[in-house]
């Protein structure tokens, strides 16, 4: 069992607090994502699970046991860091080995490990180079190599493959996701990338500003955003916002067209649709055509509504021109609701 539990985590740097209050489980064998914005904290709190910077107040648990007062070497996990410390003068078969060796393992297991760990991050040809003649994204995958040859039962990775060109960051992730599923390990996963988050993760924990603003399943963050920012960071384009003026009857009046909406003590609230939730109707929102961008199977169209921006990604089949007033209908179960002062949905959660 290798549960990860943050309790009340906080991390502050002379007067400016890195980390609030931070509360967070991983269970037993979970992929868990930490995404968020440059500057948010990520990286802070992956190092504090590790125990390479000490929490300003607050436990850190792994697998029943409270570890914040341990070094790393004690905690029972393996990590690859932005910096990942490959060593230069050894070759990429002896940096793969090397915490094997510590560990005092037959030459046989080391053997096998090396190589099985080695041919899942296409590095096997690598094996008798020096780490030192490699490429950036080389040596990244070295270092992935070394921490999954350990079979730890927790694993914490910081960008692992920001430094791979796009192609091979696409098969790398699908492969890591893979070994990691089939080797139970609980993995805490830091990016930037939304598209790596949603794919890898068990659960994203969106962070902001040193705070987990929510931390459910990619689908849920997706769909169902806890706060304004998750929507408006999550989804290429992100989320549509708009003013929406309180109408009669729990009704709201958003542009010229009215919407059943939520129970508000404001006479003004956000609605929300993302752009792909919607589609030309004659009843729907006055959208006046500002740029049309194809993409394929469908055009991305940014708009003016109401004089705010508003994107829609429609069917590619659709005739539209520059200075054309469309009018688009959201999709009535996408739509989503925000208080205009706390950011938070307005939703049942
Ligand atoms: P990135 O994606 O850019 O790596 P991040 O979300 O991982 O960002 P952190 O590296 O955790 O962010 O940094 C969080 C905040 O804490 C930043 O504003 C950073 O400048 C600050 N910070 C981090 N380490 C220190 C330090 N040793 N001393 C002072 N401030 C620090």
């Amino acid at each position: 069992m290798a549960e990860i539990s943050i309790r009340n985590v906080a991390k502050r740097f002379g007067d400016f607090t890195a980390l609030h209050s931070i509360d967070l489980t991983v269970a037993d064998q979970e992929f868990m994502v930490l995404l968020g914005a440059s500057g948010c904290g990520k990286t802070t709190l992956l190092r504090i699970i590790a125990g390479l910077e000490s929490p300003s107040q607050g436990e850190v648990w792994i697998g029943g046991g409270r570890v914040d007062h341990l070094p790393p070497r004690q905690r029972g996990i393996a990590m690859v860091f932005q910096n990942y410390a490959v060593f230069p003068h050894l070759t990429v078969f002896e940096n793969i080995a090397f915490g094997l060796r510590m560990q005092k393992l037959a030459e046989g297991e080391i053997q096998h490990r090396v190589n099985r760990t080695a041919e899942l991050m296409h590095i096997e040809q690598l094996l008798k180079r020096y780490s030192g003649q490699l490429s950036g994204g080389q040596r990244q995958r070295v270092a992935v190599a070394r921490a999954l040859a350990m079979e730890p039962d927790v694993i914490l990775m910081d960008e692992p493959l920001s430094n791979l060109d796009a192609l091979l960051r696409l098969e790398m992730r699908a492969e890591l996701k893979g070994v990691l599923a089939e080797s139970k390990t609980t993995t805490i996963y830091v990016t930037h990338d939304q598209v790596e988050a949603m794919s890898l993760a068990d659960r994203i924990a969106v962070m902001n500003k040193g705070r987990i603003v929510q931390a459910e399943k990619p689908i849920e963050v997706y769909r169902n955003p806890a706060a304004r920012f998750v929507g408006s960071f999550i989804g290429n384009p992100p989320m549509n916002f708009l003013p929406a003026m309180k109408a009669e009857n729990g009704s709201w009046r958003v542009a010229d067209v009215v919407f059943k909406g939520p129970t508000s003590e404001h006479d003004e609230v956000a609605f929300a649709i993302r752009p792909e939730d919607l589609a030309p109707s004659g009843t729907g929102l006055p959208a006046e055509v500002r740029v049309i961008e194809p993409l394929g199977p469908h055009v991305l169209v940014t708009c003016e509504v109401d004089g705010h921006l508003f994107r829609a990604v429609l069917d590619s089949d659709l005739e539209l021109k520059r200075g054309q007033t469309i009018r688009l209908a959201p999709s009535p179960d996408r739509i989503r609701w925000f208080d205009p002062e706390t950011e938070q949905s307005l939703q049942a959660h």
